[in-house]
């Protein structure tokens, strides 16, 4: 195909049937003043553990769910319940008390915190909503980044790890192993080391009247962002996504 054909196909191609979830995207802390010492940690936290620019990546694609505040206030990845939640043992529950060190915050200065169980049902209720718009056969991509190196929270705690992370659910929702490789494949034809379901393992799923499949994507903060946020692999890692989801759906 030409290169002029390519364009008109990049074009044409139609990601209706795609939706992004993007629950880390966000850093926003409401009630504190991010100058004042006392809260200096926990902005620090909300920063290494923000899926800084990983909406970036997606930008291309019309559907997507993301989230403004820090999951240091409300972690929308999270179960409801915390005793189905094993990162609650270690204060990182739907709504955190502990930094990645294990030292216990105040929430009190954010608010109520009905408030923000609304918000997460509401972000919930907009992703089933979305899901379930975009019919049987589409895809729920769940994107995230992660620290190069592992965090103190993290129970996998392998320091060498990879490039980028898919991550699937032994269920319906995952996508057939020959899609997986395929995916695998884009990624590693550029030099990017890829691991499944590691360090972080499975995909968000919803509960939904629809036939979908479910895959996390997560790239290693140090491959796309430096100390300005982003770098020119960002492009790069954005037009490998795109390459993705079109096996996906
Ligand atoms: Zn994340």
């Amino acid at each position: 195909m030409s290169e002029k054909g390519k364009t008109y196909e990049n074009r044409q191609y139609n990601y209706d049937k795609i939706v992004a979830w993007i629950p880390h995207s966000g850093m926003y802390i409401p009630g504190i003043s991010d100058r004042k010492k006392e809260y200096e940690a926990l902005v620090r936290d909300a920063k290494t553990l923000c899926d800084e620019k990983a909406d970036y990546l997606v930008s291309f694609l019309p559907n997507r769910i993301t989230c403004g505040y820090s999951r240091f206030v409300v972690d929308l990845e999270r179960y409801e319940d915390d005793s189905n939640e094993p990162m609650s043992a270690k204060g990182m529950g739907l709504l955190y008390n502990k930094l990645i060190d294990g030292t216990v915050f105040d929430r009190n200065p954010f608010g109520d915190s009905d408030f923000f169980i609304r918000y997460y049902h509401h972000k919930h209720s907009q992703l089933k909503e979305m899901v379930e718009s975009a019919g049987d056969g589409c895809v729920l991509l769940d994107v995230h980044s992660f620290c190069g190196v592992p965090q103190k929270c993290d129970f996998d705690q392998n320091p060498d790890r990879p490039d980028i992370c898919l991550g699937f659910n032994d269920d319906e929702t995952k996508p057939s192993d020959e899609k997986i490789a395929e995916i695998r494949d884009i990624f590693e034809k550029h030099g990017l080391d890829v691991a499944l379901n590691r360090p972080f393992k499975g995909s968000m799923t919803v509960k939904t009247n629809v036939r979908y499949a479910s895959l996390m994507i997560e790239v290693n903060k140090s491959v796309y962002t430096d100390k300005y946020g982003i770098n020119h692999w960002t492009g790069i890692i954005a037009g490998l996504i795109k390459e993705a989801v079109r096996i996906l759906a």
